[in-house]
């Protein structure tokens, strides 16, 4: 959600915060701006909508300047509008603030400043923020730096800013509370700033991630921090890992496609070094000295966000299933909204693909409060979730740059079965035989993703028959259940079409009365012990004209002819069978929503890492 880069240093700024724009166009944004020191002073550019549309606005500008800050911005305090987006400039255009969060106590603050006389031209609180810094600059004879920080002490709300100032050009003065804010340590003194690592992977691999309450004042090429009560902080640099080709298509036609094909690899990726099938090994590295306390736990409680909560429902059963262990899925933003009963000793899992969902952050920290041990399972590696739980397994997908999410979920459903495994191991509670047969069955998966993948020709010209459906259903039982919500979430998420996932059961109970000639409904009838009910639900759908789209396993011969549309996918242990049933329903949204001429990576009004609540 939103983004921010800014660059300081000897290159030319303009490209880099554009081409940096351009990374964080992922996350999800209606207008995009500039602001840069281009000799006629400080100088601010925007406009709604994609970047392109700012890029064309700076054509013939005067563009030269070797500082820049640049910002998507996804609305929340007044319509997309070329007014609204950011940067904006202080009351005397002293200063110009990016910002991403909310301001929550913005309309005192305004009140105040309207009493000395300020007008405003946009309706953000974004703008009020910056004026609220210049008028203290202006009246309290400091520094811009004491400046910001005695403006964000009486600041509620999260923010990652930058500001800069008409009066240094070499200055640029960040913070962050509850929005992520990373720091890139370049060559020659010159440094940048992004709200993730996307846009400052090619220029450098030294990373700082900034702390909640922490400002960086870049100045003359030098860098410090401080915290909000002026102690200074030795920040930390990090070497970050992810490579260039990582965040870029590499001749796939979107990124959405691109990642459901590395599924193989990210799968992979997510088990190394923490399964070993022929010695009999599990190990998740960042939970060891927390595994015992996990098995001995008397409930688990897991909370995430959209896909996030679907691969929670997913380990609900394997947990359940194999490890006995009650557990609860929430969403984080009910958890934490409600006096939800924490007991110390309870163990909550919070998912997150970003690491930064506003809502798991908080969910966190009310779980924190009561006396919970808090496991993180987070793709992107340093992220705020990752830094605020006890201890936790990284999925290591990769960078996710489509909105839907698709790796992320295959690797998060990985990470929590090797977690489930784990301590059903160590309460016995799990067969040393279906242990180790669990384990084989993980080590193939990712060859079986590959099969699953080779059949996408044939996905792609069902796709072509259901392009105009209006609506979809989506069914299945078990662990399948959660796989028909994430279906129906992905085809709604990219193509706009009404999608509504049920346990294949619940049908009866209400969805049933939608079937007709013109309603597809996706059943994932995979050989498991319901398979049976399943196929009695088909017949059910059936009998009442409905379309079947049902996804088996390889050698049923029964299905074919019973439904309209089969989509054959490996036999795979059914504690596992989601990493596998899942692949179809992401490859089928995303056919329709292509055929449908939808913005695939960038599906409207969605973001990526949801920042705000
Ligand atoms: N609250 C600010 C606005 O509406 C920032 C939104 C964002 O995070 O992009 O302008």
């Amino acid at each position: 959600m939103c983004g921010i880069v800014a660059y300081v240093g000897h290159r030319e700024a303009c490209p880099v915060v554009i081409k940096g724009l351009k990374r964080l166009e992922y996350r999800g944004y209606d207008s995009a701006g500039v602001a840069l020191m281009n000799g006629h002073g400080l100088k601010v550019y925007k406009k709604k909508g994609k970047v392109v549309a700012l890029e064309r606005e700076l054509e013939g500008k005067e563009t030269h300047s070797t500082i820049g800050m640049g910002h998507t911005r996804w609305a929340t305090h007044g319509e997309p509008n070329d007014v609204n987006a950011h940067p904006h400039y202080s009351f005397h255009r002293k200063l110009a603030i990016i910002h991403n969060g909310i301001i929550e106590n913005y309309a005192a603050i305004k009140q105040a400043l309207l009493k000395k006389g300020h007008t405003f031209t946009s309706e953000t609180d974004t703008e009020v923020l910056g004026q609220f810094i210049e008028d203290i600059w202006e009246n309290n004879g400091g520094t811009l730096e004491d400046a910001v920080r005695l403006a964000l002490q009486e600041v509620v709300g999260a923010y990652a800013i930058v500001v800069m100032s008409e009066t240094d050009s070499t200055q640029l003065i960040a913070a962050r509370k509850g929005s992520p804010l990373v720091i890139g340590v370049g060559e020659e003194n010159e440094f940048f700033l992004a709200s993730d690592a996307t846009p400052i992977v090619e220029y450098t691999k030294d990373v700082i991630y900034l702390n909640d309450y922490e400002i960086a004042v870049i100045k003359e090429g030098d860098l410090k921090i401080v915290n909000l009560d002026n102690t200074t902080t030795t920040p930390y640099v990090h070497k970050i890992e992810m490579e260039l080709a990582a965040i870029e298509k590499g001749g796939y036609d979107h990124f959405m496609l691109k990642e459901i094909f590395e599924q193989p690899r990210s799968i992979a990726d997510s088990m190394r070094g923490r399964v070993q099938a022929d010695a009999g090994i599990l190990q998740l590295g960042g939970l060891r000295d927390y595994m015992d306390k996990l098995a001995r736990s008397e409930r688990i409680v897991i909370i995430g966000c959209g896909t996030s909560w679907h691969a929670g429902l997913v380990a609900e059963y394997i947990f359940e299933e194999l490890a006995r262990i009650p557990v609860e899925v929430e969403y984080a933003s009910e958890f934490r909204y409600r006096n939800p009963i924490i007991k110390e000793g309870d163990i909550v899992i919070a998912i997150s693909q970003s690491g930064e969902t506003a809502d798991t952050l908080a969910a966190i920290e009310l779980a924190k409060s009561k006396g919970a041990t808090i496991f993180g399972v987070c793709n992107v590696v340093g992220s705020s979730i990752a830094r605020a739980t006890d201890a936790g397994a990284y999925t290591h997908a990769g960078p996710e740059i489509g909105v839907a999410s698709t790796k992320a979920f295959t690797a998060q459903v990985t990470v929590l079965t090797i977690m489930a495994l784990e301590a059903a191991q160590r309460k016995g509670t799990i067969s040393e035989s279906l242990f180790r047969q669990l384990l084989v069955e993980l080590e193939s998966i990712p060859a079986k993703v590959e099969m699953v993948l080779q059949a996408a020709d044939k996905i792609k010209e069902i796709a072509y028959i259901f392009t105009y459906a209006r609506n979809f259903i989506y069914l299945g039982r078990g662990l399948n259940f959660p796989v028909a919500l994430e279906g129906a979430l992905k085809l709604k998420e990219i193509s706009y079409i009404h999608a509504e996932g049920y346990p294949a059961a619940e049908m009866k109970h209400g969805p049933i009365a939608l079937i007709d000639e013109d309603m597809p409904v996706v059943v994932i009838a995979t050989k498991d012990s319901s398979y049976e009910k399943v196929v009695s639900n088909i017949q059910e759908v059936k009998a009442r004209k409905g379309r079947v789209i049902a996804i088996t396993t390889e050698g049923d011969t029964d299905l074919p002819g019973m439904v309209d549309f089969t989509i054959e996918i490996p036999k795979v242990h059914s504690m596992l069978m989601p990493l596998i049933s899942a692949i179809p329903l992401q490859l089928l949204a995303y056919y329709i929503a292509v055929m449908r001429g939808r913005n695939v990576d960038q599906p409207r009004n969605l973001a990526k890492s949801v920042t705000v609540e």
